[in-house]
C-alpha cells in the first residue's frame, strides 16, 4: 500500500505522459483515515471511466450499528450513503474546482434497490465510483489527477461517508421506511392481497418521461370504503388504504380519468420508493409482472398453446419458436414466460395490449366458429389461470365490458376517484349473457402441463462470444453479436439494472448444463445473489461496475429476449 506522498509522487511524474501511464495506479493508496482502491484504470481518455473504491471502517464512519444489523437495514443505508455521495459530488462541483464532475457513483432514482455502489460490511463501508481520470488530448494530466484523488475525493468522502456529516434522522427515517415497506409486502401473502395503495398517494407523474409525482395538480388517492384495509407495521406505524384481493380485478372507466397511472403504479409497487414519491405505500407482491403484447420479439419453445392453437401453418403453439412474433403471440409468449418466472400476478392495461389476444366480441363468436380460430381470448383464460395456477391478474379494460363476468372484483375511476362497481358490473353481464350464444363456463384443465425449457449450453456460449456481455443505455444489453432489446420489460427501472442483467446472462451460461431448464438456473443465481449480494455477479473481485438488483422475473425477460437461445 502506497502512502499519499507516494501517489502525489506518481501522478506528478506522470503529468504530461502518455494516458497509459496511468496504469501505475493500480492497487491500494492510503489517503488519510480513507483508502483508496484502484482497480481498472482505463486505456485512454475515451474508454470507460476508470473503477476505484474508496472505503473507511465502520468506526471512523460512525454510523449507528442498530441501522446496519439486518439486510434492509443495509440496504437502505447504503442507498441513503450513495444519494449522498452523488449529491457531495455535485456541490463540490458547483463549488469548487469543478474536478468533482467527473466522479461519479451512479445516480438512484425513485426506487431503493439494492446496489453495489455502497457496500457495508462488518468493519468497512465503501463506495465504489467511477472517475474519469483527466486528459488533454491524449496525454495524461498528472497534477490534475493528483488533486482530484488526493483532494477532491477525500473531500467528497469526508461530506458523504461520516455520520456526523449526514442528516442523521433522514438516514433513520430511510431505513425505517424500508423496514415498513418490506414489512408491508410480506403481510399482502398472508392477508391474500396483490397489492395495496395507501389513502393520500399520489400517483401521476410529472411527465411521460419524469418519474417525479405531479405536484399540486394531483388528486390524491383514496380508497373506496370496500377495499380498505388496515395493516400496522414494525415501526409502530398505521397504513389505511386499497387492498386489491387476490383473483381477477378490472379497472373500468372513461378515458383520461386514470387507469393507466393507477395500473403504472401498481406495476412499480414491486419497488420500495424513497419518502415523497407519492408512492411510497403503493406496494404490490414481489413477483406481479406486467403483460404487454411486443410485435417483433423473439421466442424459443414457449407453450402458448391455452391462448393460440391450430394456426394455419400447422406450427406447433406447445413449442411455439419466432424471430418476429404478432401482436398476439408476443403477449402470449410473455404471459406465459411469466408465469414460468414464477408471476403471483398479471398487471394488464388495454392501452398495451393486442386487442384479438385479450377479447373476442359476440358477433365476431358468431362468424367465425372457435373451432376456426386460432386464438383463445384472454377473458376466456383468466379464471383457469387463477384457479389453475393461483395466479392473479388485475386489468384495465375502459373499451370493453368482456371482463365483467370473469371479475372477482371491478373498480371504477372517474375523475382520478375510485369506486366499487362489482355488483353493478356483474348484473349487466347476467342481463346481456342470457341474449348471447357464449359458453356459460370457460374450459378447465388448460394450465395443467409446464414444459421445461432446457437451454442448449452452446446456445448461450457461443464460441464467437469473447467480451462479456454488457448494457448499452437503459433498455439494451449487447451480448456476443447479438443486441437484446428490453424495451417493452416495463418494469426494469434502473440502467444498473441492466447492467446486472448483463452480467447475469453470462453467469447463466457459464451454469448452463443442457440439462437444467430456464428456472432452476435463474433460480440457482438469484439464491447465489441472495448469499453473496451482487458482487456474485462478477468475475472480478473489486468495484464490479454500477449495478442494481433486477428481479427474477427480469432475469428470465432477458435470457428470454435472446434471439440466439435455443431448446432441447
Ligand atoms: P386513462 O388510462 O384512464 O386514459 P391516464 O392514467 O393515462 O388515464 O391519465 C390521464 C392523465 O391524467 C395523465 O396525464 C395523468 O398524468 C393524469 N392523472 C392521472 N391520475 C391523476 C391524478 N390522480 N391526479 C391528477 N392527474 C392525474
Ligand atoms: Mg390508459
Amino acid at each position: 500500500m502506497s502512502h499519499q506522498q507516494t501517489l502525489q509522487q506518481i501522478l506528478t511524474s506522470i503529468d504530461g505522459r502518455g494516458y497509459a501511464s496511468y496504469k501505475q495506479l493500480s492497487g491500494r493508496h492510503r489517503l488519510g483515515r480513507f483508502t483508496l482502491n484502484v482497480d481498472k484504470v482505463q486505456v485512454d481518455p475515451f474508454a470507460p471511466p476508470s473503477l476505484m473504491r474508496i472505503s473507511l471502517s465502520r468506526e471512523d464512519a460512525g454510523l449507528p450499528a442498530d441501522l446496519l444489523d439486518d439486510r434492509l437495514g443495509r440496504i437502505a443505508a447504503s442507498d441513503f450513503l450513495t444519494r449522498a455521495v452523488a449529491a457531495a459530488v455535485d456541490a463540490d462541483a458547483a463549488e469548487g474546482s469543478g474536478s468533482a464532475a467527473s466522479i461519479s457513483i451512479g445516480r438512484p432514482g425513485q426506487q431503493v434497490l439494492e446496489r453495489t455502489s455502497v457496500v457495508i460490511t462488518e468493519d468497512l463501508i465503501t463506495a465504489r465510483l467511477s472517475v474519469a481520470l483527466p486528459a488533454a488530448g491524449r496525454r495524461a494530466l498528472g497534477v490534475k489527477a493528483a488533486r482530484l484523488l488526493t483532494e477532491t475525493l477525500p473531500r467528497v468522502a469526508e461530506a458523504s461517508l461520516l455520520h456526523t456529516s449526514l442528516d442523521q434522522d433522514a438516514l433513520r427515517s430511510h431505513v425505517t421506511l424500508l423496514r415498513d415497506q418490506e414489512d408491508l409486502r410480506a403481510q399482502l401473502t398472508a392477508a391474500k392481497l396483490v397489492c395495496f395503495a395507501a389513502d393520500g398517494s399520489v400517483l401521476p407523474r410529472q411527465a411521460g418521461d419524469s418519474d417525479l409525482p405531479l405536484g399540486v395538480d394531483a388528486v390524491e388517492f383514496h380508497s373506496p370504503d370496500s377495499l380498505r384495509r388496515s395493516f400496522t407495521l414494525p415501526s409502530g406505524r398505521q397504513v389505511t388504504g386499497m387492498g386489491v384481493p387476490e383473483g381477477v380485478t378490472v379497472i373500468v372507466g372513461g378515458g383520461y380519468h386514470g387507469k393507466s397511472t393507477l395500473l403504472r403504479a401498481i406495476e412499480r409497487g414491486v419497488y420500495p420508493h424513497i419518502a415523497g414519491d407519492g408512492r411510497e405505500w403503493v406496494i404490490t407482491r414481489d413477483s406481479a409482472a406486467s403483460i404487454r403484447a411486443e410485435d417483433g420479439r423473439s421466442a424459443a419453445g414457449v407453450d402458448i398453446s391455452p391462448f393460440i392453437s391450430g394456426l394455419p401453418s400447422g406450427a406447433d403453439t406447445r413449442s411455439f419458436s419466432s424471430t418476429n412474433a404478432s401482436g398476439s403471440t408476443s403477449q402470449a409468449t410473455n404471459l406465459v414466460e411469466a408465469v414460468e418466472a414464477g408471476a403471483c400476478a398479471l398487471l394488464i392495461d388495454e392501452d398495451t395490449s393486442a386487442t384479438n389476444f385479450m377479447i373476442r366480441d359476440d358477433r365476431m363468436r358468431r362468424l367465425v366458429p372457435a373451432e376456426r380460430e386460432p386464438i383463445t381470448p384472454f377473458v376466456d383464460r383468466v379464471r383457469p389461470l387463477f384457479t389453475e395456477r393461483g395466479v392473479s391478474t388485475v386489468l384495465v379494460a375502459g373499451g370493453s365490458g368482456a371482463f365483467f363476468e370473469v371479475a372477482d372484483q371491478v373498480i371504477a375511476l372517474q375523475d382520478y376517484r375510485l369506486r366499487e362497481v362489482t355488483a353493478e358490473a356483474h348484473r349487466i353481464a347476467a342481463d346481456h349473457q342470457a341474449t348471447t350464444t357464449r359458453p356459460a363456463s370457460p374450459d378447465s384443465g388448460v394450465f395443467t402441463t409446464d414444459p421445461a425449457r432446457v437451454p442448449r449450453r452452446a446456445s448461450l456460449d457461443p464460441g464467437k462470444k469473447t467480451k462479456p456481455a454488457r448494457s448499452r443505455g437503459h433498455r439494451m444489453i449487447q451480448y456476443g453479436r447479438e443486441d437484446i432489446d428490453l424495451t417493452a420489460v416495463a418494469q426494469l427501472v434502473d440502467p444498473a439494472q441492466t447492467e446486472a442483467l448483463a452480467k447475469a446472462l453470462d453467469r447463466l451460461a457459464e451454469q448452463a448444463d443442457d440439462a437444467r431448464d430456464i428456472a432452476a438456473l435463474v433460480a440457482e443465481l438469484v439464491e447465489r445473489l441472495d448469499v453473496e449480494g451482487l458482487d456474485g455477479l462478477s468475475p472480478h473481485r473489486g468495484h464490479p461496475g454500477h449495478l442494481a438488483r433486477p428481479r427474477t422475473q427480469e432475469i428470465h425477460a432477458a435470457i428470454n429476449r435472446y434471439r440466439g437461445l435455443s431448446l432441447h
